[in-house]
This record gives structure tokens, sequence and C-alpha cells, in this order.
């Protein structure tokens, strides 16, 4: 059977994270670390260390953002973005889930976004999940805000090569 460290590495399929020498220059440089419970290089020390259970149940993986500060800022190439986002992956098919309360349909609403026509219309994105999460009303005076100052547009924006992503996702539910 696969350790833990074995399994994530395998699924980067990038730089093996045991690279890392935990400078902390990833977790310096990203700006959701003040809101993680472990930051980004104690996430891969837990890993080194087998805690399948704690990172996987973890809110961190799941604040990531994928901005890819950290990757930028590695001296090793450490893919920690990827990284996280193996253990979403991993946390969702295990049956473990989200700690943090709506956010796998945030997540959820983003993909079926993307799905749709290759690029991220907030709008649309924000209904989909409002209605996903029952949550209507909260932020929506910042949303009419946000609309009024030109910063939120009805115009769907689509990629031209629909092709590429719907091919994107058939790979992805094929592995
Ligand atoms: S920057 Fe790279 S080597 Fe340094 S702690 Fe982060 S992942 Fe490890
Ligand atoms: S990709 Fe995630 S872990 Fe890396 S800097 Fe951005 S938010 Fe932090």
């Amino acid at each position: 059977m696969k350790t833990f460290l074995e399994e994530v590495n395998e699924k980067i399929n990038g730089v093996p994270i045991q690279r890392c020498y935990h400078c902390r220059k990833c977790t310096a440089g990203c700006p959701m670390a003040f809101a993680m419970e472990h930051n980004p290089n104690r996430v891969v020390k837990m890993i080194q260390m087998e805690k399948r259970e704690e990172v996987l149940a973890s809110g961190t993986i799941w604040l990531c953002v994928s901005c890819e500060t950290c990757i930028t800022r590695c001296p090793n190439e450490v893919d920690i973005a990827r990284m996280m986002d193996v253990l979403r992956q991993m946390a969702i098919e295990t049956g473990v889930g989200a700690k943090e309360k709506n956010i796998l349909k945030f997540h959820e609403a983003f993909l079926a976004n993307i799905r749709m026509g290759g690029r991220i219309n907030e709008p649309t994105m924000m209904v989909h999940y409002k209605l996903k999460s029952g949550d209507l009303f909260s932020d929506m005076a910042m949303g009419i805000d946000m609309f009024r100052k030109g910063k939120l547009s009805l115009i769907s924006p689509r990629t031209r090569d629909m092709k590429s992503v719907r091919r994107i996702f058939e790979k992805t539910r094929q592995s």
C-alpha cells in the first residue's frame, strides 16, 4: 500500500515534495497564510509525517486560492498550489469533504462556470453558488455596489477553444 507522501507525489506528478527544506519562503509570500490553520510549509511537513487524516480534514487546503506565489518563491520549485489542488481532490474522493462552511459548494460553482465558458463570469457563478448554498442575500449590497462601479459584467466571457476545456474536464473525469 502506498504511503500518503507517495500518493500525493504521484498525483502532483512533478517535483517530489521531500525536496522542501522548510525555508518558509512560500509561507512568507502566501496571501492566505494569515487565515490558514496550518501554513503551506507545515502542510508539506505534515504530509512527510504521514498525517493523512489531519491534512485532508484541514480547512487550510480549501483556503488556498491557487495564486502560485509559493511556487514562484520556492528555491526547490515545489508546486504547493498543485499540492493543495491534489489534497482537495483527495478530500472529496475519500468523502472527507470540506471543513469550511459552503466552500465545497463555491468550488463546485467555480468549476461549473469554467465548464460552461472556459472563463469565470462572476455574476453567474455567484448566482449558482447562492442557489446551492441557500445563502441568498448576505452580500447583495456589495454585489450591487460592484455592479454600479462597473466591476461586474453580465456578458459572459467565453473562450474560443471550448474543445480544449471539454477535453480537460473529460480527462479529469477519467483519471
Ligand atoms: S519555499 Fe519551497 S523549500 Fe521553502 S518551505 Fe516552501 S516549499 Fe519548502
Ligand atoms: S497558491 Fe495557495 S498556498 Fe500558494 S501562495 Fe497562493 S494561496 Fe498560498
